[in-house]
């Protein structure tokens, strides 16, 4: 994992010292702008900032604000900054080669700290942890909230609710097992009490883990029906990981608000039909299928390995049924090293998605997913998290990958990642 950040960090835009505030209008000119609302990418667009949030809509032949920056973006591409809807904020440190000096047992937090600004630098302005080790994500959140290090906005889920099962074995302190409705909700009560934004639970079996069965359900239904009640009773939402048809339909059944994975979902129409009617979103998280059957295949038992294939082709399958059924689709990457969280989209096109399409998955359709309102699409009153790349990723969505397409990344207004010298000059 060192080598991957390394490799990426000596290509990567420089951060600034001490980057500009987000007090003060700015105005964004002469953009081509694709606002996430699902309208065609415009042309000399104009979107005017003032103390970090989008205030006005418009194009660069509207009267110049009096007093604000003014940046001429010379047609490059403005979006709403991206949203990945499942990561796992884990922070691992790298193995160390026999004789060299240990990671000690506090490093891996700087190492997330670390993946994390990267993300930032691509653009990622947002992410939901679907579960990581201890409460690391959530320490993280705050950190980032109190300013204290850059990074995305982060949604905590604490422990990940699972019945008694195998994976948990596994999984250590990312899982907090639980059985029947009232162990159930008070797991859910447990995770809020840690500080979550959400619940996750593992509607049925993983993938990765050789005792584990990911077609039918590990919860039953009233097991599932209680959590969720829990949850929304609460006001949180619940994202399940659910990849065989049992799990989906004990999920989607209960009234889940999204669906991790769901790769089987291509033989139930009618599962998508109830998932489009109630506006459960799917996270498709194809990258994570390329993962175990062929970029980290050795790491799995053969059965594994194979498993992966074939769910790998479920999953394009399926991504292609959600879309023709009307089911919100979000970006999760599921996969790594951060930073390159677009290679999703990137498969989301190679599985037949418009660019447009994926695009709307990585900003509304992740806001949707996570229940947010204030981003995910360039309109007035929206944060303004911002991304402004070189070229078009409508015509090339790969320009996502590319560390040196990206002109400016800007979270609540504020610079956080691009051209440091050519931006100053422009911002006198
Ligand atoms: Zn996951």
């Amino acid at each position: 994992m060192l080598n991957e950040v390394s490799a990426l960090g000596h290509r990567m835009p420089a951060m600034l010292a001490s980057p500009p505030a987000a007090s003060g209008r700015t105005y964004l000119m002469n953009a081509r702008l694709f606002d996430g609302t699902g309208a065609d990418a415009r042309d000399r667009a104009a979107v005017l900032l003032d103390d970090g949030v989008i205030v006005r809509v418009g194009a660069s032949a509207d009267a110049v604000p009096e007093g604000a920056h003014i940046i001429d973006l010379a047609g490059r591409t403005l979006l709403p900054g991206l949203t990945d809807c499942h990561v796992h904020a884990k922070g691992k440190a790298p193995r160390v080669d026999k004789g060299a000096e240990e990671i000690l047992p506090a490093t891996p937090g700087h190492f997330l700290q670390a993946l994390l600004r990267q993300a930032l630098r691509f653009g990622v302005t947002t992410i939901r942890d679907v579960g990581s080790y201890d409460d690391n994500a959530i320490i993280l959140r705050e950190a980032i909230k109190l300013g204290l290090t850059d990074g995305p906005d982060i949604l905590a889920c604490g422990r990940i609710v699972s019945a008694t099962a195998p994976g948990a074995v596994l999984f250590k302190s990312m899982y907090e097992e639980a059985d029947g409705p009232w162990q159930i909700r008070q797991c859910v009560r447990n995770q809020l009490r840690r500080g979550a934004d959400y619940i996750k639970v593992m509607a049925g079996g993983a993938r990765s883990v050789l005792r584990e069965n990911p077609e039918p359900a590990q919860l039953t239904p009233e097991e599932m029906e209680a959590l969720v009640d829990e949850a929304h009773r609460l006001g949180v939402r619940v994202a399940a990981h659910a990849e065989g048809l049992g799990a989906v339909k004990v999920a989607v059944d209960a009234g889940v608000d999204t669906v991790e994975h769901g790769l089987s979902l291509h033989r139930s129409p009618e599962l998508l039909d109830h998932m489009a009617g109630r506006g459960i979103v799917l996270v498709p998280t194809l990258s994570t299928f390329h993962d175990v059957s062929e970029r980290i295949a050795d790491r799995f038992e053969p059965h594994l390995v194979e498993q992966a294939k074939r769910q790998k082709d479920e999953a394009y399958r399926t991504l292609i049924a959600a879309r023709a059924a009307g089911v919100v689709i979000a970006m999760g990457f599921d996969s790594g090293p951060p930073g390159s969280d677009a290679l999703e989209l990137v498969r989301m096109v190679e599985g037949g998605l418009t660019a447009h399409e994926a695009l709307t998955a990585a900003t509304i359709g992740s806001a949707r997913a996570l229940g947010l309102t204030d981003v995910g699409t360039v309109e007035s009153d929206r944060r303004a998290d911002l991304v402004v790349l070189d070229s078009n990723p409508l015509d090339d969505i790969t320009a996502l990958m590319r560390p040196a397409e990206f002109d400016m990344v800007l979270k609540g207004g504020r610079v956080v990642a691009g051209d440091p010298p050519r931006r100053l000059v422009q911002l006198k």
